[in-house]
């Protein structure tokens, strides 16, 4: 029998990402059509633990799908990593009569929601991948990914201006700790000469090699993406140990940092951020619990939040990798 969920609420948790408030106008909007009570946990889980949680309406929601951030914040909580953070989670729960919750965020936000909601069954939760990193399984894209790139390679076409003009070389570090995508994708559409990726090796060899190949062939610039997470080091490090041993390019190094979190999302990002939200709540209402709205192949697909989190099944897309290597000779 299908649970008769009657309130629910709406959190955005760890790294923020673009795109997540248009998630949450969704899931707030789609639940009240639907005849539901709505509330907006502020701050993530700390929120839950703290009482900060908002009866909201479809005006609370106004004017936001083109906001970057979220506008109900995030936190990093460890309290909820313990039990008693869970249980007063939950008795602020039950004590707002809330029985199921949406969560918006990353692997981590998911790894709570998945202990949570098997810890207190009568909490039904959706997760909704908002980070942009794009490394969980069963979403070809989460949210923000695609605002991420935009920005990367708006930075590096600058980059590229001045690079050219002077004969550079550059190498410009973008966030990834663990996952190569933003480096990968930007790579790809910015021309890179070079994409060094945390989840493939390329030896400082190789990537002076793939360089004096451009040089000789009178390239008068080269970009080289580093993903930080790259087993070298960072760009800064990869840099000194090229320059020490390839000098025929003046040498910078550009950090993109926080930026790529930011910015107004992109249409693929607001439009993404809509549809998830809309089937999150769905899902709830179908009695789904402890599972991850994604797309896959341009479909709403439900994943387990066990699959979800199984890193083993996240792989990095190869071929695009191989044909970056062939387009940028
Ligand atoms: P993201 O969701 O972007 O990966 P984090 O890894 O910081 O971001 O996780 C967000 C939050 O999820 C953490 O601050 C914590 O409150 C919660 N969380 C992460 N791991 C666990 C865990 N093992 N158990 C319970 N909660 C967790």
């Amino acid at each position: 029998m299908k649970p008769n969920i009657k309130n629910i609420a709406v959190l955005t948790s760890g790294g923020d990402a673009p795109g997540m408030n248009a998630g949450i106008r969704a899931v707030i909007r789609t639940g009240i059509f639907h005849g539901r009570n709505m509330f907006g946990v502020q701050q993530g889980y700390r929120g839950l633990i703290e009482n900060n949680i908002i009866p909201m309406n479809a005006r609370s929601v106004s004017n936001i799908l083109h906001m970057g951030g979220t506008i109900l914040k995030t936190a990093r909580c460890l309290e909820f990593k313990t039990d008693e953070g869970m249980e007063t989670a939950y008795r602020n729960l039950q004590a707002n009569d809330i029985d199921a919750l949406v969560v918006i965020g990353g692997d981590g936000t998911f790894t709570g929601a998945k202990r949570f909601s098997e810890k207190f069954e009568d909490i039904k939760v959706i997760g909704i991948p908002g980070t942009i990193d794009n490394d969980l399984y069963g979403s070809d894209f989460t949210l923000g990914y695609d605002t991420a790139i935009n920005t990367v390679i708006e930075a590096i076409d600058k980059i590229r201006d001045t690079a050219d003009s002077h004969d550079r070389l550059f190498f410009i570090e973008v966030m990834g700790r663990d996952s190569g995508c933003i480096a990968l994708r930007s790579g790809i559409a910015s021309g890179a000469e070079a994409i060094l990726l945390p989840e493939k090796f390329t030896s400082v060899e190789d990537l002076i090699a793939k360089l004096e190949s451009g040089a000789s062939t009178k390239k008068s610039s080269s970009i080289v993406i580093v993903a930080e997470g790259h087993k070298h080091g960072g760009a800064y490090d990869i840099a000194k140990q090229v320059e020490e041993r390839f000098d025929y390019y003046d040498t910078k190094v550009t950090i993109l940092g926080h930026l790529q979190r930011g910015g107004s999302p992109s249409s693929f990002d607001r439009i993404l951020g809509s549809r998830l939200g809309y089937a999150a709540v769905n899902a709830l209402i179908n009695g789904e619990t402890r599972k991850m709205v994604g797309l896959r192949g341009n479909e709403i697909k439900l994943t387990s939040l066990e699959d979800a989190l199984n890193t083993h099944t996240f792989k990095l897309e190869d071929d695009l990798l191989e044909m970056a290597q062939v387009l940028s000779i």
